[in-house]
């Protein structure tokens, strides 16, 4: 599988083809340019391998190209070139990766493989079945194997009128995440193991010889281990974030940088769980019709008192919230939960996302107290988004 590295090959091409065109005269070579040159290219012998690479494929680094450079050039960015794709060797971590287009169903799925054009036939692991026709496939590459991802069309859901269901979710290093409604999610056992695993590996590999037959079975056996926990992680991620995702009609994060920053000083930035998490529930909140918000970086979520609103400083180690105002004891991760909560709703409404609304004739004749319902305001133009 070259076909990672010619990617990479023809987007260092083309941009240094750009780049040699800007500084002659200022002008860039757009999607349509890039793809004429890179038929003209095929004609010679120097470029040969750009034969073997599938076109579909070629098309479309230089369609990534071009977004990429018409995003550098954008009066309201800092104005720059896109960057050279290094090779996976100097990086020295995964990622190789290109993307070829599904033109009338040249790529297909049947007895456990793919056929992918130019590759062929590659038996693969099929993980479900899929609802739909698919429009591309990314192949790229991670810790010593190959993987195909399939993007589909999923049909959204309308957007939710009524927001029933609430939820702030502290996101913190002891428990993974903390609801506003109490639920807590830890990070599974498994996944804990085998970070155990992966240190002792590593331990082993850094003592053995370079090189030596050893060397490469610890080798091996550590990209094992990765692969295991990357996909145990995904895994863990898309269960977490389907239930929230069915479970609440409003989801509200804080924002994960500035928490990085004060909580987990770098030890923890490197594994991106949390955020993968987020990312994750993102896209399935907007399938189900929910409205997802991120509140604001500096909001104070947890030295508030969810109870009667008093502000004292917390240490980090503090692992409980004591209210000096009204005596209130909580949870701290469940305390910053329900402020996010709070803030949230809050911002929503102050951006006119969001109302309270009285309930309708039939809740309030049920006798019960005055209930409260949050009623989403965009509803027309979410649909507008989602058409
Ligand atoms: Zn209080």
């Amino acid at each position: 599988m070259e076909f990672g590295s010619y990617a990479r090959g023809l987007w260092n091409l083309l941009l240094s083809e750009n780049q040699r065109r800007y500084a002659h005269d200022k002008k860039f070579l757009f999607y349509n340019d890039m793809a004429k040159l890179i038929t003209e290219l095929k004609q010679f012998d120097e470029f040969s391998w750009l034969r073997a690479f599938d076109s579909a494929a070629a098309q479309q680094v230089a369609r990534d190209l071009d977004v990429a450079l018409k995003n550098g050039i954008r009066k309201d960015r800092i104005q720059r070139f896109p960057k050279y794709k290094l090779s996976y060797k100097k990086k020295k971590q995964h990622g190789d990766s290109y993307r070829t287009i599904n033109n009338s169903d040249c790529i297909r799925i049947k007895n456990g493989t793919i056929s992918i054009p130019k590759v062929g036939q590659v038996s693969i692991r099929y993980h479900r079945k899929l609802p739909s026709a698919f429009k591309s496939v990314s192949i790229s590459y991670h810790h010593g194997t190959w993987e195909a991802s399939i993007v589909i069309e999923v049909k959204k859901e309308a957007p939710k009128e009524t927001l029933g269901a609430i939820g702030g979710f502290d996101i913190n290093s002891v428990h993974t995440l903390v609801s506003s409604s109490g639920w807590y999610v830890t990070n599974p056992k498994s996944l804990r193991n085998n970070e155990a695993k992966l240190k002792q590996l590593q331990r082993k590999l850094s003592q053995q010889q370079k090189g030596s037959n050893r060397w490469r079975n610890t080798k091996h056996r550590l990209q094992h281990v990765h692969l295991k926990i990357r996909r145990q992680r995904l895994d863990f991620g898309h269960q977490v974030s389907n239930t929230i995702a069915k479970c609440f009609d409003l989801v509200v994060f804080e924002d994960l940088n500035v928490k990085a920053m004060q909580q987990w000083n770098g030890r923890m930035t490197g594994d991106n769980l949390m955020g993968e998490i987020v990312d994750l529930t993102r896209y399935k909140m907007e399938r189900y019709g929910g409205l997802i918000h991120n509140i604001n970086r500096f909001a104070p979520s947890s030295k508030l008192c969810n109870n009667c609103g008093h502000s004292q400083t917390m240490d980090l180690k503090d692992r409980v919230f004591e209210c000096m105002g009204c005596g209130h004891i909580d949870c701290r991760d469940w305390n910053s939960a329900k402020n996010i909560e709070a803030i949230g709703v809050k911002e929503l409404m102050q951006a006119g996302t969001v109302c309270w609304a009285l309930p309708t004739s039939q809740v309030k004749s049920s006798g019960k107290m005055k209930v409260r319902t949050l009623v989403r305001l965009d509803v027309e133009s979410a649909k507008r988004d989602a058409a």
